[in-house]
């Protein structure tokens, strides 16, 4: 596979708008969109830096798994996970590191936030980093 650059870095927060005016007003970046992932239980704010996104994430129900993450990380938000963008495609990559055994957690690409196409690979095989990968399917 290729990578070419972090597409984001995905924060999960115990509360959105606090987060968000953290992010504005300390950081001084601009939230250019939120929007609602019923699939993932989670409404997200994103913010561009650069190449990369900071996607912030807030859970709609305690069934979420941001709101398990939180749970047990004692109340407190904190780093969630890590997306790559992939030049070749999510499911080419997604076969790509099956075959070297890689666990995943998606078997086949999905829709996520901002439009993308996603799978996550399970932190069991990725060095403890939950760890997304990415396509834009509007820049092929
Ligand atoms: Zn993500």
């Amino acid at each position: 596979m290729k990578i070419s650059h972090i597409e984001h870095i995905g924060i999960a927060v115990p509360n959105l708008e606090e987060a968000i005016k953290y992010y504005e007003t300390v950081l001084g970046l601009k939230c250019y969109k939120q929007e609602v992932v019923e699939d993932q239980k989670v409404t997200t704010a994103f913010f561009q830096v650069g190449d990369t996104k900071i996607e912030l994430l807030e859970a709609t129900c305690p069934e979420s798994t941001i709101a398990k993450f939180i749970e047990k990380n004692g109340g407190r938000g904190g780093m969630h996970h890590m997306a790559f963008a992939v030049e070749d495609g999510v499911a080419n990559a997604l076969e790509e590191v099956q075959e070297k055994g890689v666990k995943v957690i998606d078997k086949a690409p999905r829709g996520g936030a901002d439009g993308l196409q996603i799978a996550f690979l399970h932190p069991k095989s990725t060095e403890a980093v939950l760890t997304e990968l990415c396509e834009d399917p509007r820049k092929k």
